[in-house]
C-alpha cells in the first residue's frame, strides 16, 4: 500500500483545506481522503477513477485534434457564445479570457447569481472582508447569518477554530425573512427602537455591540432574489460596529474556479465577470449578463461550458451547440463536443483563490494524467478558431 500524498490541496470547495492527505490505493483507481471525513472531498475524490474518458464530436468518440477543430467551427459560426460553468483554474481562467476576446463571448460561472450579489454590494456601498486566518485567531463573536455553513463546507469550523457547540456561534436560521432580519439587526445595532423585533435579535444585537471582533458569516449563493440588499444591511452592521470596536464579514462562496476566474478577468480587464469583451468595447451587465437568462432569452446561439472539478454543475439544458471542457465523469448527452479535461488538484498542478479572496493557493497533481488542462485546450481552440478565421479571410 502505498502512502498518503500529504499535504494536499482539496479543490472541491471554496476553502480550499490544505492540511490533509489523499490515497490513491483502491484497486479500482479511486483516490480517498486521509485525515478528515469531510463528506464533500470523499464523495468528489470517489469519482476519478483508473478509466480516462476520451473526446467526442457528433455523437462519437474522436481525437483530441478533431474534438477541438469541430469546436472550432462551432465557435467561428457564433454570433455571440456564451461561456458558462467556468470550473477552472487561474491558468485556465487566463487562456478563457484570450478566447472571450477573440469571440465577443459573455462569461458568467454557474454560481453567477450569488458572485453577483456580492460583487454588487462591493459596488454600491463597499465592504469590510475578513479572512480565515482572522476569525480563527481574533473573533469572539460569529454569526451565521441563514444557517450553519456546515453542509455545503463541512470542515469550516474546524478551519476557523470553532467547536460545533462553541459559545462564540450565533445561528439566524434560514427560515424567516432574511430582509426583515437583516435589516432589523442593523436597526438595532444603530441604537434604533424595531417594533416587533424579536427578543434573539435585540439580544444578537446587544451581543454584537459588547464584542471585540465580530465576524457574520454568510453563504451569498444560498440568499434569494435580490439578496445584495441583504448583504447590505449585514455590511451596514459590521461598518456600524467598527465606529467603536472591531467587526467583519465572511462570505462563504466562488468556489469551482468561480472566485478564481473573476479575479482574473478583472485583473486583466478592469471588470468583473458577467462581462463582454465585444464590438462596443467592454461591457458588464451585472443582471442582463446571467447565462440562464440569456439562454431563457435566446441572448446567445452558443453555449461553451467549463467543469473540471467534478459533475455537480452540469451544463443547463439548452437546444443550442453545446461544447464541454469537462470532468472525464461528465455525462455527455448534452454536449455536440465533449473534451475531458485534467482537474486541477488530481490529474495537473494549478492555483485557486479561496473564498476569503486574498489567498491563492497552489494545487498539485497526486496522479499521473493523461488528460490536457482547461488551459491547454483553450489555447489550442484560440489557434484553431485564428486558422480558420485566417482562412476563410484568404
Ligand atoms: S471542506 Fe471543502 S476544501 Fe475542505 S476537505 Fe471538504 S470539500 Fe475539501
Amino acid at each position: 500500500m502505498s502512502e498518503p500524498i500529504r499535504p494536499w490541496s482539496c479543490p472541491f470547495c471554496p476553502l480550499l483545506c490544505d492540511g490533509f492527505g489523499v490515497s490513491h490505493a483502491q484497486p479500482d483507481g479511486a483516490l480517498t481522503l486521509v485525515d478528515s471525513d469531510c463528506p464533500r472531498a470523499r464523495a468528489a475524490l470517489a469519482r476519478f477513477g483508473a478509466a480516462s474518458a476520451s473526446p467526442r464530436a457528433a455523437g462519437r468518440a474522436c481525437t483530441l485534434d478533431e474534438a477541438v477543430d469541430s469546436a472550432a467551427r462551432q465557435l467561428a459560426a457564433s454570433r455571440q457564445p456564451l461561456f458558462g460553468g467556468l470550473g477552472t483554474d487561474v491558468a485556465g481562467a487566463r487562456a478563457l479570457y484570450g478566447l472571450a476576446c477573440a469571440t465577443g463571448a459573455i462569461s458568467d460561472p454557474a454560481q453567477g447569481r450569488g458572485l453577483t450579489m456580492g460583487l454588487r454590494a462591493l459596488q454600491d456601498r463597499g465592504v469590510f472582508n475578513t479572512t480565515l486566518a482572522e476569525v480563527k485567531t481574533r473573533a469572539d463573536l460569529v454569526v451565521f447569518f441563514g444557517g450553519a455553513p456546515a453542509p455545503r463546507l463541512p470542515e469550516f469550523a474546524r478551519r476557523v477554530g470553532l467547536a460545533p457547540d462553541d459559545e462564540r456561534i450565533v445561528v439566524i436560521a434560514e427560515s424567516g425573512d432574511p430582509f426583515t432580519a437583516a435589516a432589523r439587526l442593523a436597526a438595532l445595532v444603530e441604537g434604533r427602537a424595531v417594533d416587533g423585533a424579536p427578543a434573539e435579535l435585540q439580544a444578537l444585537a446587544a451581543r454584537l455591540l459588547a464584542a471585540r471582533y465580530a465576524v457574520l458569516v454568510y453563504e451569498p449563493g444560498r440568499l434569494p432574489a435580490q439578496g445584495e440588499l441583504i448583504v447590505e444591511a449585514l455590511q451596514r452592521v459590521v461598518a456600524t460596529l467598527n465606529r467603536k470596536t472591531r467587526a467583519a464579514s465572511l462570505a462563504l462562496g466562488g468556489g469551482d474556479g468561480a472566485a478564481t476566474v473573476n479575479q482574473v478577468f478583472a485583473w486583466l480587464s478592469g471588470l468583473p465577470l458577467r462581462s463582454r469583451a465585444g464590438p462596443h468595447g467592454l461591457e458588464h451587465e451585472p443582471l442582463r449578463f446571467d447565462a440562464q437568462r440569456l439562454l431563457d432569452d435566446g441572448g446567445v446561439d452558443l453555449l461553451l461550458w467549463i467543469a473540471s472539478f467534478g459533475t455537480e454543475a452540469a451544463p443547463p439544458a439548452t437546444a443550442l451547440p453545446t461544447i464541454v471542457l469537462g470532468h472525464p465523469a461528465t455525462a455527455t448527452d448534452r454536449a455536440g463536443v465533449f473534451i475531458p479535461v485534467a482537474t486541477p488538484g488530481i490529474g495537473s498542478a494549478g492555483h485557486l483563490f479561496r473564498t476569503d479572496g486574498v489567498v491563492m493557493i497552489p494545487l498539485h497533481a497526486v496522479r499521473p494524467e493523461p488528460l490536457p488542462t482547461v488551459a491547454e485546450v483553450l489555447q489550442r481552440l484560440l489557434a484553431a478558431l485564428q486558422a480558420l478565421k485566417t482562412e476563410q479571410a484568404a
